[in-house]
């Protein structure tokens, strides 16, 4: 049930096991409006603090990530029934992204002076200066609690903004700790909160913020720029994924099936950029498959023990089970062929198997549309150009992997429609800050990461000086024919090249 301001608390449930982990209240939109306020009130003496003041702050957040590392990886895999190892990768994420924007954040947007590019502009003093929105709102999915919310807000706040995050109703336990932390145990300025609910408290913060960052499906994400578009508040958008996976002759095998593996099923395929679809060369597709085949038969699906660990966690939302039952069934009852997997687990708790699925077309949902589960389906093709034209045939551009010889990889690398592509690699750009993360096409607008990650969240101020005070310009007034002619024949020298600058 969607959760609104009528429906008081949020129950939060544990998917590998079906048991209630906890509870939050809803945020009505009088309480985001309220909430804003606040932190907006709070925002101009965090911006005074300077790049100096606001990285003591957030250093001490990253300490206190890492010393509380445990404890909020048992919150994030008890309310999103991940394995152990993917709930611990949050937090060292995190104190990645502190350290990088805490070091480079005044280079990105320290005030800048401007070279003229003319005598006329030269004839001034020109600088630029980045100033924060003054509030960000930032509304995040369950796949990756923190990282794709606090991972947002700290370029938001080393750029001096406040900011007020909506997690995802399905897993709101990890933020609000943290955030809680933030203000009860490190004590920090009161610039950073949470408002918990679904779609009416999102609604309610896309009116009250002054720029908005939203990470999750583009459903979602459109009806987040119709709403922003009424008040002219910018947006960055993080939506879904289709990645493509190529694999050219010459590849190292055991490597691309490994990564196509690890990429396939990481989260248990709940990422926005886990690999969805792998397009193989005809030399290469029987040992491949049969690599990846037997790879994703031995990966263990369950719950930690106490000493046994597993690699592939539950299925956070039942409707995305359901959704990915739909794709399989409907893809086999097509002609598609099932070399693993491909059916539910047994409860308690919800699980979906590991599944490797061949012989599909490119008109199957399984192949067109997000599938967010364990699930990667093989395609054979005759050589790279097939292999691009069948990889860029998606409304998406995301993240993409090509595997083979380095050369011939990275040729086809640069023709893949997508926001990153890793050679002979998985999705290591998103372990690279300095590199821009964002997608094409319907996979989002803007990006995460690098400069453009925290120039978003500012407004560009050009400040312009006059460098000798004469009693009037050129330029003004009065207008009259000698004065005229003179600006005519000064604009004409900037302006014109060689001797064209002297006739006329
Ligand atoms: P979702 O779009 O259903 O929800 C995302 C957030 O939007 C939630 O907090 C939700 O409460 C909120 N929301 C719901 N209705 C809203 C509305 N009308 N207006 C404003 N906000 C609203 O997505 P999800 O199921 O939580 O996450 C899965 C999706 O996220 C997948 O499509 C995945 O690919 C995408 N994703 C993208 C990235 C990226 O970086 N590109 C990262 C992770 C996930």
């Amino acid at each position: 049930m969607e959760p609104t301001a009528a429906t008081e608390s949020i129950s939060v449930m544990n998917p590998a096991t079906g048991e209630q982990v906890g509870s939050v209240p809803v945020d009505s939109a009088g309480d985001v409006a309220a909430a804003v306020a606040r932190i907006r009130g709070n925002q101009p003496a965090w911006e005074a603090l300077g790049f100096k003041g606001r990285r003591k702050w957030l250093n001490e957040l990253r300490d206190w990530l890492l010393d509380n590392s445990d404890r909020v990886a048992d919150t994030l895999k008890a309310e999103s029934g991940k394995v152990r190892a993917e709930a611990t990768i949050e937090t060292p994420y995190l104190a990645d992204q502190i350290n990088f924007y805490g070091s480079k954040a005044e280079k990105f947007i320290g005030e800048q002076k401007v070279r003229p590019n003319s005598m006329l502009a030269a004839t001034r003093k020109l600088r630029l200066q980045y100033r924060p929105y003054p509030v960000v709102g930032l509304i995040s999915p369950w796949n990756f609690p923190l990282v794709l919310s606090l991972g947002d807000a700290i370029p938001a706040l080393m750029a001096g903004a406040a900011v007020v995050m909506k997690p995802s109703e399905i897993t709101p336990l990890g933020l609000n700790e943290i955030v809680d932390a933030w203000r009860n145990e490190i004590g920090a300025p009161d610039v950073m909160t949470v408002v918990n609910g679904g779609a009416e408290t999102a609604t309610a913060l896309i009116d009250h913020s002054d720029f908005v960052g939203f990470t999750g499906s583009d459903v979602t994400g459109k009806k987040v720029m119709a709403r922003a578009a009424e008040t002219l508040t910018p947006v960055s958008l993080e939506l879904g994924g289709k990645d493509p996976l190529i694999v050219l002759e010459g590849a190292n095998l055991e490597r691309a099936a490994n990564a196509a593996t690890w990429g396939g099923m990481l989260n248990s395929g709940q990422m926005c950029i886990s690999v969805e679809r792998i397009y193989v060369e005809d030399a290469v597709y029987d040992e491949f498959v049969d690599r990846l085949t037997t790879n994703v038969e031995k990966l263990e699906q369950g719950v930690d023990g106490e000493t046994a660990t597993c690699d592939v966690g539950a299925m956070t939302m039942m409707s995305q089970l359901e959704k990915v039952e739909k794709q399989v069934d409907d893809a086999v009852a097509a002609g598609a062929k099932v070399l693993t997997g491909g059916k539910r687990g047994e409860g308690p708790g919800q699980w979906y198997e590991p599944t490797v699925l061949v012989n599909v077309t490119p008109e199957m949902s399984v192949v067109e549309d997000e599938t967010f589960g364990p699930v990667v389906t093989v395609t054979r093709v005759a050589d790279q150009e097939e292999a691009i034209r069948l990889a860029n045939d998606s409304r998406y551009g995301l993240c993409a992997s090509v595997f083979g010889p380095r050369g011939r990889a990275e040729k086809v690398a640069r023709r893949v429609e997508a926001g990153a592509v890793n050679v002979n690699d998985m999705i290591f750009n998103m372990l690279a800050p300095s590199l821009p993360m964002g997608g094409w096409k319907e996979s989002g607008i803007g990006y995460r990461n690098g400069e453009y990650g925290i120039r978003k969240y500012c407004r560009s101020e050009a400040i312009v000086s006059a460098r000798t005070l004469l009693g009037s310009e050129p330029l003004w007034y009065p207008y009259n024919k000698s004065r005229h002619a003179l600006v005519n024949k000064m604009t004409r020298f900037i302006g014109a090249r060689g001797l064209r600058r002297f006739r006329g």
